[in-house]
């Protein structure tokens, strides 16, 4: 999803960052603490930037929650479904 995004490269550091506020990193960019400059990821690689361990784990965290979202799902569905087995029993 993230490929061939652009990202925030900051002049001093040796990684690169997604635009998601949860870096703290990023979240100062944001903010204008610091400078930074906006490259396309895949330039940011070819430059010898790594992805930021906070940006990477963020990421990680996103695709766990999406999967996390559909477990949720199913969880709602297997409850509805006693809910209504219970009902099925109180009601004979
Ligand atoms: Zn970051």
């Amino acid at each position: 999803m993230h490929t061939g995004d652009e990202v925030y490269v900051t002049r001093t550091g040796k990684f690169y960052h997604y635009f998601d506020d949860d870096c703290p990193t990023t979240s100062r960019i944001l903010k204008g603490k610091t400078s930074a400059k906006k490259v396309k990821e895949e330039d940011a690689i070819k430059m010898g930037y790594t992805l930021c361990k906070h940006c990477s784990k963020e990421y990680a965290e996103d695709l766990a929650e999406r999967k996390g979202c559909g477990a949720a799902a199913f969880f709602f569905l297997t409850t509805g479904i006693s809910a209504s087995f219970m009902l099925l029993f109180f009601g004979t």
